[in-house]
């Protein structure tokens, strides 16, 4: 029961927090820790995304249209980052190192050798691709007009689920980003939803429940009620995360997300330091 506070302790954070659209800058990052202070948040954990940096370009490898997309973002250099964090946390700053990583089936030996690499606190990991298609990027959208959506959606948690298996993540990303533009099977996604949480709950990762979908043409939380029900039902952890892009979107509306999630009775929320777990109960 140590790790156990009760609610009217109880401060979120912020683990997912990209700080991309600026420079790798103490004054940057504090903009970032300004708005979550404004908000009642008492950390904010940053979590660039892998292909933003040059060590990590191999890990976008492919044969297609990936590798091209990939190499107009790998301009950085991750050890500015990491210093950057480090040096933040080193002056008493509430922050946490993390990353965003795809998970890239054919990399998943790469990937893992490059994750060990460096001192994260947490690890997300995220499904943003099904082979070169990259599902969530606007330019590629009409790709969705030519797929069967079922079939689209069954391919997406299965990858989801292995990348769960492959235990290199701490937290699995949200869960069901590919309905971001709003495309939906005319289908019950229950034996969808229990097969992918059953493989959840053997590999003992965290879910995010994601406040981004609101800022999205789906317009909503990440996962659906339908999941969460699921999730719910393994007994979960989750994380509540907002995708921040700009410093005003850390924290953005974990109100309605703290609403949207009450009926579920989510009772271990997660924090990580050093790759180690930590559960708090919520309600
Ligand atoms: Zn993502
Ligand atoms: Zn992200």
């Amino acid at each position: 029961m140590a790790n156990i506070s009760s609610q009217t302790e109880i401060k979120l954070w912020d683990y997912h927090v990209h700080l991309e659209n600026g420079l790798y800058t103490i004054e940057w990052l504090q903009k970032f820790l300004e708005t979550a202070q404004k908000r009642g948040l008492k950390e904010v954990g940053f979590s660039e995304h892998a292909y933003r940096f040059k060590q990590a370009a191999h890990l976008m490898e492919s044969k297609g249209f990936r590798k091209k997309w990939a190499e107009k973002y790998c301009t950085e250099d991750i050890d500015e980052y990491i210093n950057l964090v480090e040096k933040a946390k080193s002056e008493g700053l509430p922050v946490k190192l993390g990353i965003e990583m795809d998970f890239i089936p054919e990399h998943e030996e790469k990937i893992k050798e490059f994750i060990d690499s460096y001192p994260w606190d947490y690890v997300l990991g995220s499904v943003h691709w099904l082979d070169e298609w990259g599902f969530d990027i606007p330019d590629l959208k009409d790709e969705w007009d030519r797929r069967d959506i079922l079939e689209v959606y069954k391919s997406y948690f299965e990858l989801l689920g292995k990348a769960a298996e492959s235990r290199i993540f701490d937290i699995m990303a949200h869960p069901d980003v590919i309905k971001v533009f709003g495309y939906k099977p005319d289908h019950d996604l229950t034996d969808i939803y229990e097969k992918t949480a059953k493989v959840f709950k053997n590999s003992d990762v965290c879910i995010e429940i994601s406040s981004a979908g609101l800022r999205k043409p789906v317009g909503e939380i990440y996962p659906s009620k339908e999941f969460l029900e699921v999730l719910k039902k393994y007994d979960l952890p989750v994380i509540i995360n907002s995708d921040a892009h700009y410093p005003e979107h850390v924290g953005k509306d974990f109100d309605k997300v703290l609403k949207y999630i009450k009926p579920f009775n989510l009772d271990k929320i997660c924090s990580f330091e050093n790759r180690k777990r930590k559960e708090v109960k919520l309600t």
